[in-house]
């Protein structure tokens, strides 16, 4: 796959800071039992890319010294990884709320079988990625009975208490559009995603986070092949709205790679733009540097696909912005 970032580096995206630590986005590996076409990190059930033990201590230790209030378990899909549940422990311990970044159709697969039953009982809210409401744009987007077997574990989920009203089980899920357009308004899709899953399915949730398409990776390589490249960045740009900018996720979180190191996002960490290093001794800024630094007020590194962020209602692993 022919990297975007040549087209990307140069830049006139505003320059921006790091303001504080609340999230600790952790990639703990590729693997994953899906290979969606939209897919940023290009997983699937062949990558063999797994952050090792030595790493999840250090995890623990910088929950333990710094301030971060949410560990947000990302892949390929988390739940793969052998030390997953240990790692959600050592979070829920020190009193860190934990994310799961969730692609449902992992919670069916062998050997998971008590996985969602292990996330209700450490309060784990998951965020599931369902593209669209209905079967066929679903399975076109991430494979043959993706739909199907994505509807059968939101029902566990909804069965063990998540996404119910009054539960404290949170159960978000996120949209992101097929082609290379910006995603509709998150309120008023939300609106129809609750209403025909409640209808057809009978499935409730908390939110819908709408997440724009970065254009990097697989994504990045679509636009190229299609010769749509130059007109997204153009539809990126013309949207940028400065209003989002304060908001931005790369401000208040730092993102860990499967071998440890940091990026200022998992974009950036996708498209292997490590984090500033001058606030760190030498080499490349890694997961025991934040045990004797903690990276606020340094420079986040910027480029072209920081477009996608700021574009229309702004675009986070939270979604939408202007509703922050
Ligand atoms: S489920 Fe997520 S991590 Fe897995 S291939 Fe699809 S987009 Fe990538
Ligand atoms: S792509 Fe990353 S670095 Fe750029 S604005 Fe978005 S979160 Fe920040």
């Amino acid at each position: 796959m022919k990297s975007v970032l040549p087209l990307l580096e140069k830049t006139d995206f505003p320059p921006l800071r790091r303001a504080s630590l609340d999230t600790l986005q952790v990639n703990i590996g590729y693997r994953c039992n899906l290979s969606c076409s939209h897919c940023h990190v290009g997983s699937s059930p062949s990558r063999t890319e797994m952050m090792t033990d030595d790493n999840f201590d250090l995890i623990a230790e910088v929950l333990e010294k710094r301030p971060f209030k949410t560990l947000d378990l990302t892949g390929g899909a988390p739940e793969i990884h052998e030390g997953f549940k240990d790692l959600v422990r050592a979070a829920t311990e020190r009193g860190v709320h934990v994310i799961d970044r969730c692609n449902l159709t992992i919670l069916l697969e062998p050997g998971q079988e008590d996985t969602a039953q292990f996330l209700a009982d450490h309060k784990v809210e998951v965020v599931a990625s369902l593209p669209c409401y209905s079967l066929d744009n679903v399975d076109a987007q991430r494979g043959d009975g993706v739909f199907e077997g994505s509807i059968e574990a939101l029902k566990r989920l909804n069965a063990l208490g998540y996404g119910q009203a009054g539960s404290d089980l949170v159960l978000n899920l996120v949209y992101n559009p097929q082609g290379a357009s910006l995603p509709p308004e998150q309120g008023a899709l939300e609106a129809d995603y609750k209403r025909e899953l409640r209808e057809h399915f009978g499935i409730e949730f908390d939110q819908l986070f709408t997440i724009t398409n970065m254009p990097i990776k697989r994504f990045g390589s679509m636009l190229r092949a299609t010769e749509q490249f130059d007109a997204y960045m153009d539809l990126l740009k013309s949207n940028h709205s400065a209003a989002n900018l304060p908001h931005v996720m790369c401000r208040s979180q730092v993102s860990v790679d499967w071998q440890g190191y940091l990026y200022d996002c998992d974009f950036n960490q996708m498209l292997e733009l490590p984090m500033a290093s001058q606030e760190f001794s030498e080499g490349r800024p890694h997961l025991r540097d934040l045990l004797t630094s903690d990276a606020v007020g340094q420079p986040i590194v910027v480029a072209d696909h920081c477009y996608g962020c700021t574009a229309g209602s702004g675009s986070s692993c939270g979604g939408a912005l202007e509703s922050h």
